[in-house]
């Protein structure tokens, strides 16, 4: 259940606020105040007025994931023509403020570009999206998420031909068959599995050592993520999964998956390892407190869906 008010203005179903179940998260990238306002990408003539309105702001994207950022935090929005007097093909339109400003986005940007703004830097979207709220959040995940299709997606899956982006960036159409080209959003799992005194962690290999993870996997073709939670757990930890609990989701564009988060009961036994990871092991509560409070395990972030299953069987739970 979720509780919706929705605006006064006729232009947008979008809700002003949504509270969500007491038992869902409220995850990074996941906020719903960016209106899309998708009925609009098709219309050229009115993106080009947007464009050029004052009040209109602009995110650039360099590489896959740096978006342009204050010194003092959080993103650095231009004026589209301080970039470019007209609507350039590759801008990608991201939708509106609640005050009706106009946002979109331009990757790849040369830097000889940046005029007198020199004082603001590219960063990586992941390591400053902590200091962002959420509607800024969320605006840089979808320009971050784009940016990357646009750049991995060049040629037609049908005939191979060169595609050009369409649709304000929101599709490509391709100059041989006219297919259109959406961008695709992989599903993945990610689940805390707990007997209820212990949960099971992972040592990824590529990790920092003394960073344990909760367990995760991609939603295969043709199967439910339920279906994948209880292969994946098996497959990595040799364990048997019930009691699933759907936590939430999460966009995670790096570079284009939907983080699906769960938490999932197993009875306590011992773990099968895999080549995914160095190591997995039950912790107890006070095992993993223990180790955060030395410094001998590292302390999950609140960035990503895994850091919030954490923090919360942590808080919700006392060892016995
Ligand atoms: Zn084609």
């Amino acid at each position: 259940m979720f509780v919706v008010a929705l605006r006064k203005d006729t232009f947008s179903a979008y809700p002003t606020e949504v509270i969500l179940d007491e038992d869902l998260f409220q995850l990074p990238f996941a906020d719903i105040s960016l209106d899309r306002r998708a009925e609009l990408r098709k219309d050229t003539k009115l993106l080009e007025r947007e464009w050029r309105d004052s009040a209109s702001l602009l995110l650039l994207v360099a590489g896959k994931n740096n978006v342009l950022v204050r010194p003092e935090g959080g993103l650095h929005w231009r004026s589209p023509t301080e970039l470019s007097s007209e609507l350039p093909e590759d801008a990608i339109f991201l939708g509106v403020t609640e005050s009706e400003e106009s946002l979109f986005a331009l990757a790849d940007v040369d830097p000889s570009l940046m005029g007198s703004h020199e004082e603001a830097v590219f960063c990586s979207l992941r390591d400053i999206a902590l200091s962002l709220d959420a509607f800024e959040q969320s605006a840089a995940a979808l320009a971050v998420a784009l940016a990357t299709w646009h750049q991995q997606a060049p040629y037609c899956p049908h005939c191979g031909q060169l595609t050009r982006p369409s649709e304000a960036g929101h599709v490509r159409r391709c100059a041989g068959c006219d297919a259109t080209i959406f961008p695709r959003s992989d599903a993945a799992v990610i689940m805390l599995v707990s007997d209820g005194d212990r949960c099971v962690l992972g040592r990824r290999i590529g990790s920092a050592n003394g960073r344990w993870s909760t367990l995760a996997g991609f939603v295969e073709a043709g199967e439910s993520p339920e279906a994948a939670l209880c292969r994946e757990v098996f497959e990595e930890v040799g364990l048997r999964v019930d009691g699933l609990r759907y936590r939430g989701s999460q966009p995670w564009p790096f570079p284009s998956s939907l983080m699906l988060a769960y938490e999932a009961h197993a009875p306590y036994g011992d773990l099968r390892g895999n080549e995914e990871h160095h190591e997995v092991r039950w912790f107890t509560r006070e095992e993993l407190r223990r180790g955060y409070a030395d410094g001998s395990l590292g302390v999950p972030s609140t960035l990503s869906a895994g850091g919030h299953l954490i923090r919360d069987w942590l808080e919700r739970g006392v060892d016995n």
